[in-house]
Order: structure tokens, then sequence, then C-alpha cells
């Protein structure tokens, strides 16, 4: 044992190694040190442990390059979205496009003029780029955006309603990921929550009973990720606008994703775009910049003037204020939304949903066809259903090509890890018992990659 630990190379030589040097390339020498301390501690530990019984050079420097390859990538990284679910939260939601990149690019690698009136030389708004193109697209008399839909409905609720009832119905008191509680963030906001109705029905009159002089809104919210069937009543939109109307009390809809664009133009059966709930009356909406929108993380707040106004003056509208990161992308992606058919085709996550079903197939013969024959598994392309996602729309599915691989003498389980684990992760699904990598929310130009991935992870299975 003495013999073997005298054998390990001293830090220095390791450090100096040319081969490791390159490797490194320009990053901090900290990834070559940490690479090294944690190859040695392993080989010091497994020869203390009996686990080593011999050792060469070649082990140690294989596991410093093993080490510092994981270590120099940014924690952060690309992943493969083979799981159908065109708005993956946990996978980033919405991808934008090259064109939209590049502009995030050109503003975020320089200054701009991100507060800035040029005309006249002095303090502009910050959301002035925003505000014309949100009208335009909306029809709303007034917009203010912050950090998420999590944020804009805390912050339209402590504007509006602090100290206040707030009437909602008991079916949409609904939890999202992450723990966003609706009577939680009420309780935060310092409004009351008043629910009214019951978990599959309420009625217009439920709401007119609950009013009160305590009364500052009612609300109504997307039950984004569930659905209730069956002997069910919800109140229209249009009837809780007239309610509102007759108290004089606003109504404000949190919409969850919001849509510019009617689904129906791809095949799924009909919600109200953002366009209509206003028109339909409603005094606010919010919605998210990153789901059905395509574009950057964001809350979005639209409707009546002298609300929204009171919402902008409200302290936590600075402390939810968004970046120029944000600011950037979002209007470069509305921008598109200028002309529908230019946004089914421009926007990611609108191209993602509505691509023909030929070319998802093409894409899934191309990666059969690339991955070869194997001992290891059968393989097949085999027709599927992949999810909006994010919330939005449930229960809707859209049909898709997947590649299905069944793999022979190891687990599912196993090979769905394995393809995790590679440098360019692949994230697939299992269903009934097959692994399946869904071809829609897959690119083009990561199929290859894919295919060099699933074969690696086969033959080393
Ligand atoms: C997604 C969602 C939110 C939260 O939006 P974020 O932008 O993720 O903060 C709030 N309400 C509903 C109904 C949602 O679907």
């Amino acid at each position: 044992m003495k013999e073997l630990l005298r054998k390990i190379p001293k830090v220095d030589k390791l450090l100096n190694d040319p081969e490791l040097k390159e490797l490194l390339g320009d990053n901090p020498i900290f990834f070559l040190k940490k690479a090294v301390n944690e190859a040695l501690k392993e080989i010091r530990e497994g020869i203390t442990s009996g686990k080593f019984k011999e050792l060469d050079n070649s082990t140690v420097k294989e596991k410093v390059k093993e080490n510092l390859r994981k270590l120099t990538k940014p924690r952060l990284h690309r992943v493969i979205n083979a799981t159908g679910v065109v708005l993956h939260t946990n996978l980033g939601r919405a991808p934008i496009s090259e064109k939209v990149a590049d502009h995030l690019k050109e503003i975020i690698t320089g200054y701009s003029n991100l507060e800035y009136d040029l005309k006249e030389g002095k303090r502009g708004l910050r959301y002035r780029n925003l505000e014309w193109i949100l009208k335009e697209l909306t029809g709303a008399e007034d917009v203010c955006v912050v950090n998420n839909n999590a944020g804009a409905v805390l912050l339209v609720l402590s504007a509006l309603a602090k100290g206040k009832e707030v009437i909602i119905s008991r079916g949409e008191l609904i939890e999202i990921g992450g723990s966003f509680r609706i009577p939680d963030v009420m309780a935060q906001s310092g409004a009351i929550l008043k629910e009214v109705g019951t978990t599959n029905k309420t009625h217009l009159k439920d709401y007119e009973e609950a009013i009160t002089e305590e009364t500052a809104l009612l609300m109504k919210v997307h039950t984004s990720n569930y659905k209730i069937l069956g002997f069910t009543h919800s109140v229209d939109r249009k009837e809780l606008v007239e309610l509102g109307k007759k108290y004089g009390i606003p109504v404000y809809e949190d919409l969850g994703s919001g849509s510019f664009i009617d689904v129906r133009k791809i095949g799924l059966s009909y919600e109200p775009t953002v366009q209509e709930v206003l028109k339909s009356g409603v005094d606010i909406v919010s919605f998210s910049g990153d789901k059905l929108l395509g574009g950057a993380q964001a809350g979005i707040i639209l409707g009546k003037k002298e609300l929204v106004e009171k919402i902008k003056k409200h302290p936590l509208n600075r402390a939810l204020r968004i970046d120029k990161m944000t600011l950037a992308v979002l209007e470069a992606t509305l921008r598109l939304y200028l002309d529908t058919d230019k946004a089914l085709k421009e926007v990611p996550v609108w191209k993602l949903l509505s691509q023909p079903m030929e070319e998802i197939k093409r894409r899934a013969e191309k990666l059969l066809k690339l991955t070869g024959k194997t001992e290891k598994a059968e393989i097949c392309i085999k027709k599927d259903e992949s999810e909006v996602g994010g919330g939005a729309l449930p229960l809707q599915k859209l049909p898709t090509y997947c590649v299905a691989v069944k793999p022979k003498g190891f687990s599912i389980s196993q090979l769905d890890c394995k393809m995790r684990s590679m440098e360019t992760p692949v994230v697939g699904r299992i269903k009934d018992g097959v692994y399946l990598l869904d071809m829609r929310t897959v690119f083009d130009g990561e199929v290859e990659l894919m295919a060099k991935n699933l074969k690696r992870a086969l033959e080393e299975s």
C-alpha cells in the first residue's frame, strides 16, 4: 500500500502537465487545482481502502481530465429537450430565436438607451419601448411589466386591494409549481381572501352575495394546470364584468399563460386571447412573458389606465422591475406579433407548437438512421402525444413522433440516467416501459449530437 501511495504523482507535476494545461485553456487555474486535488483524494482513498491494487500514471491523469472537463463547463448549460413538453419550466420554458438573441447580445455587450431619452438628452422611462407595442397589440390603455407573473399577481393585489377584500371562486384557489399558491400570495399582499362557491360550482349570485363595502376586486384565475370535469359551473368572464360594473368594482384576471394568438390556429381547442379578454371588459389582466408569449421571464400587466397607474406607483413595482436583458428579448419578440404569420414562423414556441407532423417524423427518421443498428436495444419510430406545458392548456395534447428505445439487458432508467449524464444531456421521457425521445421539441441542429449520445449510451450500458 505504501508503495502505491508513493507512486501518486506530485501536485506540481500535474499542474504543469502540458496536456492538462491545454485542456484548461484560458479558464482560471482554480479549476485545474480543484480537479487535481479531487482526483488525488479519490485515488488516495481508493488505495487505502484497498480498491486500487495498482496504479499507473495514465489512471491519475484520466481522472484529472474527467474532473477538469466537468468543472470547466458552466453549471448552467444547454440541454436537449426530448420530453415533448414545449414550455418545460424545469428546462427553461421558452427558447428564443437567434435573431432575438442577436439583438440581446447587441444590447448587453455595450451601453443602451435603457432609461435615456436621446431626443431630450436626459433621463427617460425604462418601459416606454415596451408600452407602445403592448398597447398596439392588445388595445390596452396602459401597461406595467415586472419580473414574473407571480410578482405581477402580488403587485396587483398589493396595489389595488391591500386591507380590502378580494372575491374569488373556490375552484380557482390554485397552487402552481414552486409553491405559488393564490391564498398565500393574497395573504402576503395584505388583501383579504373571500372565497365563494364550491370546488366544482360557483354561480354569479355567490359573487354578488359576497360583495360588501370592503370589496376591492373580483378576481379570476386561470386554472392552468388542472381541470374540473363533470358536474361543474364557473361564472363567465362577461357576467363577472357586468357584476363589477354594477357595483363599481374592478375585475382582475390572472391569465397564467396569456396568448396573443388564437390557439385554434394550431389545432388546439379554444382559449381566449389576451386581446379578447381585455375586449370583454376585464379591467386588469396579467400573464407570463415566457409561456405562450415565447419571450423572456416577465409578468405583463395590462388594463385600465387609472388602475395601472396605481400599480405602477406602488413601491413593489420598483422592487420587481425588469432588467435590460428582459426588455431586449421582450421587445424583439413582441415586434414579431405585429404579423401573426410571422410570429407563428419566428417565435420558437409557436414554431414548435405548429410544426407539421412530417417535419417531426423526418427528424425522428434522421435520428433512427444516424443511430444505426445496435444489439443493445429495439429502436423504432412511434406516434405519441406532446404537451404544451407551462401550466397552459393542461388537457390538450398535440400528436407527435418519437424515437422509442427498448433496451436489452439493462433497465430503462439506466438508459435515461446515462442520456442525462452526457456532456450535452438529453432529457427524454419514459412511458409504458419504453424510453421515448419526442422529436417535437428537438431542434434540427441537435439531431446529430443526439444520435451520438444515444449510440454511446447504448454501447456503454
Ligand atoms: C404560471 C402562472 C403563474 C406564475 O407565472 P410566472 O411567470 O411563472 O411567475 C401565475 N398564475 C398562473 C395562473 C400561472 O399559470
